[in-house]
């Protein structure tokens, strides 16, 4: 916000044009001042909040769909000026329509809270994210780290959901909930953006998909070069 003698308005247009969110000009009235301040703070929380709402999964808390979709691309383009791996888990949630048959929609979605709030435990950098990709399936981007570190990551996040003990009785894996991972290692080069992000992804669906016929509750990494 610009407070200032200049009265022109040139010089207001100028303010405006390099991003001020207020031109106040002298004398000025510190009633009016302090009501215009509080009228953009008031603003900004407000925007924060609908931005964080927009970016969050409304059920688990963790990022939604829509947070992912942006920030896939973002990350894609990092790594590749960084010349870094990108990796990407996959992730399902085992015999889940069982676990609503058996135990109830209410108790599905507080284990999806589980699950989700287990996931978020096992990143630990700011650049990592975990985002739920559509109804049981998570997704945890992890860039700047290379294929044997994802793994371990993504057994890691097996045993978490497993050490949870929620338990399934409908489910042939496990006594316990658990879920089947597909991870995938990418240094971004000279694929185009959509074209390569669209086949990491693939790599670890169906690394995921392996995951599910190798019997469930365990991560399998993507053996596609
Ligand atoms: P698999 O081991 O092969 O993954 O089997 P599955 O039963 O987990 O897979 P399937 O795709 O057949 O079922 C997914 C289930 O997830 C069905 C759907 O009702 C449930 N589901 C998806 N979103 C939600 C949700 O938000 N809350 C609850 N309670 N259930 C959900
Ligand atoms: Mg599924
Ligand atoms: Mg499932």
């Amino acid at each position: 916000i610009f407070i200032t003698a200049r009265t022109s308005v040139e010089d207001e247009e100028k303010g405006f044009l390099l991003g001020a969110a207020d031109y106040i000009t002298k004398p000025f009235s510190p009633v009016v001042v302090r009501a215009r301040v509080r009228n953009h703070i008031n603003l900004k929380i407000r925007t924060d909040i609908l931005e964080s709402v927009a970016h969050t999964d409304s059920l688990t808390a963790v990022s939604n769909r829509r947070s992912y979709d942006e920030y896939l691309p973002d990350m894609w383009n990092h790594c590749m000026r960084s010349g870094s791996s990108l990796s990407v888990l996959m992730m399902d949630i085992d015999h889940f329509k069982a676990y609503n048959d058996t135990y109830g929609h209410h108790h599905g979605d507080m284990c999806l809270v589980a699950v989700a709030t287990a996931l978020q435990g096992q990143i630990h950098r700011t650049s990592d994210l975990v985002a739920r990709y559509r109804g049981e399936e998570f997704a945890i981007v992890l860039p700047g780290t290379p294929g044997e570190n994802a793994f371990v990551l993504a057994q890691k996040a097996c045993t978490a959901v497993q050490a949870l003990q929620i338990e399934h009785n409908s489910s042939a894996a496990s006594p316990f909930v658990s879920i089947s991972l597909g991870v995938a290692t990418i240094v971004p080069g000279k694929d185009l953006e959509n074209a390569g992000i669209k086949a990491l992804l693939e790599k670890a669906d169906l690394a995921l998909y392996q995951a599910k016929l190798q019997g469930r509750n365990r991560a399998v990494f993507s053996s596609q070069s």
